[in-house]
């Protein structure tokens, strides 16, 4: 078979095999329909599906095409015969004579014609055999190398309907067992009596597997810590009226709870932010220790106030005092003032913040997990996160890769199924999440999480070996980064710098707008930390999904199209000058640039490049250094800056492009909202245009562009990027090593005809069975 015509083959079976998958909900009615198809594709007389049985020796023919109908279900041992071998020896076994073949037999059961020639291609789930793909022609025929690699690549889709098929029926088995369980548990309260099966081992019956969307990968398996949002209205119904004595020793359990829980606070903040930022707790705690605050709260227990009711009136003065302070400094204590009363009433009502509570190793379950949640854990001993809420692209789930802890989110019931006793399986990986999983569940992660702690090794080996494909092309991999703590991870990973830092971060876990000062120690930190490496570091990005608890934000019908990032930057001119200053005057600490978010146009562009030249003669006056050399960036975010790449080009040193912005807004589709996740698509040939058209525009322009998207950190895109002509990606730190080790592996000759192919295609769908089957060929 000429070349071109294997390679046709794969692709259009390929797709064709992908459709049948989506279309059909029964595994058999899927085989018959494959084999079938294969069949006639590869103009074959037989072509037969084997799945291999439980104890690992026996393979069962579970769909013909050619064989006799009545054949379907028989057995053979992996020891007997050529499909056999395919099996033992875990590889392609071809001839175009079988019956020469010394390990040929002849399976009267099957009513098989003489068949001359032969190829079984097994299948495997991870690392374990699990089926067999034959195909037979009465004629000889020698199957060619693109023959044979178009039926593995088949050969491995059925490997993954097969895997799905399993874990579906896994899944109905035990919820027909648990429905055996509650009837007879109803059955029993009515005064019956217990039938065998119950009275058996009961392990597991309340194990229950649910799934959701991977966002961090790796897997974690332990106790379960649930995080609760609660509102004020909660809080007041929680107020109670207890004897005096009661109500004070309440008052004082929880005052030093909330006094530990800031000292707490304060140290944590000093090792993930900076000290700066620390001096904040400080301050509460002196208020938690006045004796003014404290006596006013004891007057009013005295007088019969239940505590609840005491500390929130003394607060609520506090504030209101502080508020009419003519200090703006002062006046912004009043927010210091409420959190205190909230961790005191907090305290009150036995609730303390979730890092306190985590004496011991726990995966965190929420509906939601916001930024500012994620801030303040205690990292260290959070090994999983799982909630119902979120997806892919919000801020806590690229914190989450940052950090590296493994998560799934928007995993529906969750909170149904999880109590405080629960024992949890979180697998980032594939999106699972298993709620007391069985023994069995359990050894299976025990094996594959030391796999991956294996995998995790190997890409250690390259940590500090350059991006360079086989034919000399390198790639710059940096990392995103949100804390300072990022900056570890970043190291870890082998980071060539910081491609975005976002600076809304040192914002959220603030109870107030950070003043220059304190800003500007941030952002030495940030880059000190990459001496001699480009640090990027983008303006404040706050509002769609990302708001500060302090800055009131006004309610918008549509966030993610209103008054964010920065628009609400150039609005609020204080709030962009005083972080110009700020980064300005860090500048001096590394290689500084600037970038800028969701710009539409170039007169946005120049209306800061303005404000940033005041900026500077304003500190020229105060005498204050800054590096001459900071570069300007801007995100790519908006079609409207695809559509003006060129225009901005010009205007700036370099171009960014935020996918994980770009995608939602292309394709009009919120980056948070479940309800559309299909819809949010890479792969959708208008975002590959986009990016295609602005890598075309910066090296028109002579100038760079590298992606910060969340889409770089997939090994087959970075791959497709580098095609499109980037050669600077910004990712999270965690996905550098396998990203590296991917593009060490490829030639950019592959990756370019890759991308071409891409380009020529006109449905996401398409691009992706492509896209999947060139990570396949590539081993990647
Ligand atoms: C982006 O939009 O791709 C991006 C990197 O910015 P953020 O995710 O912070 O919005
Ligand atoms: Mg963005």
């Amino acid at each position: 078979m000429p070349e071109e015509a294997g390679e046709q083959l794969g692709l259009r079976t390929l797709e064709d095999i992908s459709a049948l998958i989506l279309q059909s909900h029964d595994l058999q009615e899927t085989l018959d329909n494959i084999v079938n198809l294969v069949a006639k594709r590869m103009s074959s007389e037989v072509c037969s599906i084997y799945l291999l049985e439980e104890d690992g020796e026996t393979l069962r023919l579970h769909a013909t095409r050619g064989l006799s109908r009545l054949s379907v279900g028989i057995t053979m041992k992996i020891s007997e015969g050529l499909t056999g071998l395919a099996v033992e020896q875990r590889g392609v076994v071809a001839t175009d004579n079988a019956p020469l073949h010394p390990r040929y037999k002849y399976f009267r059961k099957t009513k098989e014609e003489k068949v001359l020639s032969f190829l079984g291609v097994p299948f495997f789930e991870r690392d374990r055999p699990i089926g067999v793909l034959v195909i037979q022609n009465r004629e000889s025929r020698t199957f060619t190398p693109q023959e044979i690699s178009a039926v593995s690549t088949i050969a491995w889709q059925i490997s993954s309907i097969v895997s799905n098929a399993k874990l579906l029926d896994s899944i109905r088995k035990k919820e027909e067992e648990r429905a055996f369980y509650a009837a007879e548990v109803d059955r029993l309260r009515k005064g019956g009596t217990p039938k065998e099966a119950v009275r058996g081992n009961r392990k597991g019956a309340g194990s229950t597997a649910l799934t959701g969307i991977g966002i961090s990968p790796g897997f974690a398996l332990g106790k379960v810590s649930i995080l609760h949002h609660r509102g004020p209205a909660e809080e007041a119904v929680l107020e109670r009226a207890r004897p005096r004595a009661e109500e004070l020793n309440l008052f004082h359990q929880a005052l030093e709870k909330a006094r530990i829980q800031t000292i707490y606070m304060e140290k944590r903040m000093g090792e993930i932010l900076s000290e700066a930022d620390a001096a904040i707790f400080h301050s509460h705690l002196m208020i938690l220790e006045d004796r003014g605050f404290i006596g006013k709260i004891t007057a009013l227990i005295e007088e019969g106030v239940g505590a609840h009711r005491a500390v929130s009136q003394v607060v609520e003065a506090y504030v209101a005092a502080f508020a009419r302070m003519e200090d703006p400094y002062l006046r912004e204590r009043s927010a210091d003032m409420e959190d205190i009363g909230r961790r005191i009433c907090d305290a009150l009502n036995g609730h303390s913040r979730q890092k306190e509570r985590l004496r011991d190793e726990r995966i965190i379950v929420a509906r939601e997990l916001l930024p500012s949640d994620l801030a303040i854990m205690d990292h260290g001993k959070v090994i999983g996160i799982a909630t119902e809420k979120g997806n892919r692209n919000a801020h806590a789930a690229i914190m989450a890769r940052a950090l590296g802890i493994p998560a799934v989110f928007g995993v529906e019931g969750l909170l149904k199924r999880v109590g405080v006793r629960s024992e949890v399986v979180v697998d980032g990986n594939s999106g699972c999440v298993y709620v007391n999983p069985d023994q069995g569940v359990k050894q299976e992660y025990v094996r594959l999480q030391g796999e991956f702690d294996q995998k995790q090794r190997e890409l250690e080996e390259i940590r500090d070996l350059p991006a360079r494909t086989l034919d000399g092309c390198t790639v710059s991999l940096l990392a995103n980064i949100g804390l300072l703590s990022d900056l570890r991870v970043a190291h870890l990973h082998g980071a060539e710098g910081v491609g975005l830092y976002r600076t809304e971060f040192p914002f959220m876990t603030r109870s107030s707008f950070p003043t220059r000062q304190v800003q500007a120690v941030v952002y030495r930190k940030v880059l000190e930390g990459f001496p001699g490496l480009p640090v990027n570091i983008r303006t404040l990005d706050i509002g769609g999904d990302k708001e500060l608890s302090y800055f009131p934000h006004p309610r918008e019908d549509n966030p993610f199209l209103g008054w964010r990032s920065m628009r609400l930057s150039l609005d609020r001119e204080e709030i962009l000058r005083e972080q110009l200053a700020a980064v300005l005057i860090a500048s001096v600490g590394g290689r500084c640039n600037l970038m800028f978010p969701m710009i539409s146009g170039v007169d946005e562009v120049r209306r800061i490049k303005g404000i940033l030249e005041q900026v500077k003669e304003d500190l020229l006056r105060e005498g204050k250094a800054f590096a001459p050399d900071i570069g300007l960036g801007v995100m790519v975010e908006l079609p409207a800056a695809v559509l003006g790449a060129e225009m901005l080009v010009k205007e700036v040193d370099y171009l960014s492009i935020g996918t994980n912005d770009l995608i939602q807004y292309t394709l009009a589709c919120d980056r948070n909202n479940p309800l559309v996740r299909k819809w949010y698509d890479p792969y959708h040939p208008a975002v590959l245009h986009s990016i295609k058209k602005v890598a075309d525009a910066a090296t028109a322009a002579g100038k760079p562009a590298s992606l910060c998207g969340e889409m770089a950190g997939e090994p087959i895109n970075a791959l497709l990027l580098m095609g499109l002509g980037l050669r600077s990606f910004s990712l999270s730190a965690p996905s550098i090593p396998r990203v590296k080790e991917a593009v060490r592996r490829i030639t950019l000759e592959k990756a370019q005809l890759v991308a071409e192919r891409v380009l020529a295609m006109e449905s996401a769908q398409s691009i992706r069975s492509f896209l999947e089957a060139t990570q396949r060929e590539l081993g990647l």
